[in-house]
């Protein structure tokens, strides 16, 4: 029989590269989110747009049975989003109430499975202080010191459904992602991530211009590329006994000034970098790939400058398209 999928999150970006993947490997899929994908066509098979914050339309999504449900849905975005301290409030009450309802109304509902999308940023700030040597082993998630309030939303959240799969046998994995980028992500408009940035900045300059980072662009980070993410994802549900909480995240550490570098070399443009005042995050942080090895027997390994090669093709078209408007 037909496997049947629920994605919460449906038309954010990893939510909608998941459906495709979902619908590619068969399932039937059904997609919840506030809004549709903006760069493309779901490849839902029911598409529905709900506030998953109100339990009735938890309820209504869930009105049917679900083999694999997937809960990406949050109030979310990057460093100009989560580290300004601006929206801490509807960051933590919104994403809170998409989780409290979905372990409850889901128990409920007796789906069989769920995926939850934790988050690097639940990793102590402590341990990440020196940009060269950053600790993020998944058992050094305690004693808790997650830089931002996004951070304490995914860790009370990860909780949440591990004491849901305690109490009421709810089958949960849980994977925590480390900065996931590619085509078809927010590219503007102060919720884009650092990959996305630059490739926006880099395709708008002239060569020889000069860009703008926040910070001295010595702190530290890893980006996962889309497609590895989604086959982590898959991997990690499919697994029989290993419930996570795991790692998915690329060990190939860069500074973001080299990140900016590997950028300009693929847009053979010289750029130079004004380094300015802004929200950062912690010193380093990188994936430990150490678990995910020796519990699902893969971890990623394609080359960062692999996907930022996509990512930044796809960019650049929609610089030109916004011109053209
Ligand atoms: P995204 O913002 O593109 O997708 C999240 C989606 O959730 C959005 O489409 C949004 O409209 C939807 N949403 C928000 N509030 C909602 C509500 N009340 N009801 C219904 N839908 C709602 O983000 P993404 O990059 O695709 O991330 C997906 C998940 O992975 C998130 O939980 C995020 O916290 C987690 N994550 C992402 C990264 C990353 O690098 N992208 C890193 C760590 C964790």
């Amino acid at each position: 029989m037909e496997k049947t999928a629920l994605v919460c999150g449906a038309g954010g970006f990893i939510g909608s590269h998941l459906v495709t993947k979902l619908k590619n490997e068969g399932f039937w899929v059904r997609g919840v989110d506030l809004k549709k994908p903006e760069f493309n066509e779901s490849s839902a098979d029911e598409f529905i747009i709900g506030d998953l914050r109100d339990p009735k339309v938890i309820q209504k999504v869930l009105d049917r049975q679900f083999d694999e449900v997937y809960q990406l849905a949050a109030d979310m975005g990057g460093a100009g989003f989560v580290f300004t301290g601006e929206n801490d409030a509807d960051i933590i009450h919104n994403s809170g109430l998409i989780n409290l309802n979905m372990a409850y109304y889901g128990t409920k509902a007796g789906i069989k499975k769920i995926f939850y999308s934790s988050s690097a940023c639940i990793y102590p700030a402590y341990n990440q202080e020196d940009p060269d040597n950053p600790k993020c082993s998944e058992e050094s998630a305690y004693p808790a010191a997650p830089d931002s309030d996004y951070g304490w939303e995914k860790l009370f959240s990860e909780r949440l459904y591990f004491a849901f799969a305690k109490n009421y046998g709810l089958n949960v994995k849980i994977a925590r992602f480390h900065n996931i980028f590619g085509p078809e992500g927010t590219w503007k408009g102060g919720r884009e991530k650092a990959p996305a940035a630059f490739c926006r900045k880099i395709a708008e300059a002239k060569d020889g211009d000069t860009i703008e980072m926040w910070g001295d662009g010595k702190q530290t980070r890893s980006f996962l590329y889309i497609d590895e993410c989604l086959e982590g994802i898959r991997k990690l549900m499919n697994s029989e006994d290993f419930n996570g909480p795991i790692n998915i995240g690329s060990e190939e550490m860069v500074t973001i000034n080299q990140l900016a570098e590997i950028i300009s070399n693929i847009a053979n443009k010289n750029i130079s970098i004004k380094h300015i005042d802004g929200p950062l995050g912690v010193r380093g942080r990188n994936s430990d790939n150490q678990l995910i090895e020796e519990k699902l027997n893969w971890k990623p390994n394609k080359p960062l400058s692999e996907g930022l090669e996509k990512t930044y093709k796809w960019i650049e078209n929609q610089v030109q398209n916004d011109k053209l408007n």
